[in-house]
């Protein structure tokens, strides 16, 4: 099972796709290091994201804490405090880093609202690069104001030798946002076709897999059904900075239990798990996020392969595209039938000033998260 720790709601990024930055929780009120010490051992990927996981001062004993208890521990960061990550990743040197990177200096400054974000980031990698970091990279939010970019930072990060993940525009209560659409699907995903060829020219199996990952993300885009079903709460679960649990980051509606209560066993086992579960099966939101995608590429008799149609999609377009042709695009997405989408301009905050007031004493869930009906088609 894949888990997302969501550390903390603090962040010192303006972004304008999510607005955790605008929801900051109290230090004194976020998920302690006894409560993360109940879970089990033998999770696949854990990550440690936010809002800002280097805004707690306890980063490093959370990673000590966690680290035994997964395969790959990954730290989602928006890279404007890598120095807080060396002594870390000097540790342990295989944890996982991608730092949040949305396109050339102007567009990411411009998207995240960090005023020297895009130097910062690059020194950064470079930094835990020369740390011993082995599993480093960018982390990029296709969107209309950088899908034209897409190409260039994928080039970028494997000039500097680093990885390039990718996610799309999405509503969810972890983002407190329900009014992120994109203005024009049709260039978008077009502009995610050129990644997938560049993907798979390389010669890196890991790359492959990733170009089919992408074929998943302009089917979201488009406003198409998900490639391949949801298993939220089966395959990974996320916990909020409140210690609650969720089968996913996206549906106010599908909660698991809290780890403060109850031990991660009577979790899973829960009547409230079981019901949150049999939702899941009847979801038609068309989310495709790395968690709730890579874990529905799995076999899921051996976890460590991929399911048949990844595995033969990639066969099939990595022989073709070796031999000097082309994905041929049009036959597995469907440009003819794309739903339109509301126009919701999206604000820079880059030199903005909004003032944000800390999540005091919330103690319902409905207070925590005011947003209820998050869609994504
Ligand atoms: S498809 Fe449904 S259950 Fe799966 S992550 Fe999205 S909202 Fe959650």
């Amino acid at each position: 099972m894949d888990l997302s720790i969501i550390t903390t709601y603090r962040c010192n990024s303006r972004c304008q796709m999510c607005y955790i930055w605008k929801n900051p929780t109290d230090p004194k009120e976020e998920v302690k290091l006894e409560t993360l010490e109940k879970l089990p051992d033998g999770f696949d990927n854990v990550n440690l994201t936010g809002g800002e996981p280097t805004l707690r001062r306890d980063l490093a004993e959370l990673v000590d804490v966690v680290y035994p208890k997964a395969r790959i521990l990954e730290i989602s960061s928006n890279g404007l405090h890598p120095e807080r990550l060396v002594p870390i990743i000097k540790k342990y040197p295989d944890i996982k880093v991608r730092f949040s990177l949305e396109g050339n200096e102007e567009t990411n400054n411009t998207i995240r609202g960090e005023k020297k974000g895009f130097e910062t980031k690059l020194k950064g990698i470079r930094m835990l690069k020369e740390a011993g970091g082995t599993d480093l990279g960018f982390a990029i939010v296709i969107q209309d104001e950088n899908a034209d970019q897409l190409v260039k930072v994928y080039e970028m990060a494997r000039a500097e030798g680093v990885e390039l993940a990718t996610s799309t525009l999405h509503n969810a209560w972890q983002f407190y946002k329900n009014d992120n659409y994109f203005y024009d699907r049709v260039k978008v995903a077009h502009e995610v076709e050129g990644l997938i060829t560049g993907m798979l020219k390389t010669w890196k199996i890991k790359n492959w897999f990733r170009a089919y990952l992408n074929l998943g993300l302009i089917e979201k885009i488009l406003g198409h059904d998900r490639i391949i079903r949801c298993t939220a709460g089966t395959d990974f679960a996320f916990i909020d900075p409140w210690s609650d649990v969720w089968a996913c980051n996206v549906r106010s509606d599908l909660p698991l239990g809290n780890l403060v209560n109850q031990s991660w066993e009577e979790i899973l086992e829960s009547k409230k798990a079981r019901e949150s579960i049999a939702k899941v099966a009847d979801c038609r939101q068309n989310c495709w996020m790395v968690t709730t995608a890579r874990t529905a590429m799995r076999s899921p008799i051996i976890p460590q392969i991929p399911k048949w149609s990844p595995l033969a999609w990639v066969m099939w377009n990595k022989m073709k595209v070796t031999l000097g042709g082309a994905v041929n695009f049009d036959q597995y997405i469907d440009y003819g039938h794309v739903p339109p989408s509301p126009l919701k301009p999206r604000q820079s905050f880059l030199g903005i000033k909004v003032k944000v007031q800390v999540q005091r004493g919330l103690n319902k869930v409905e207070e925590r998260y005011p947003l209820v009906n998050f869609y994504n088609r």
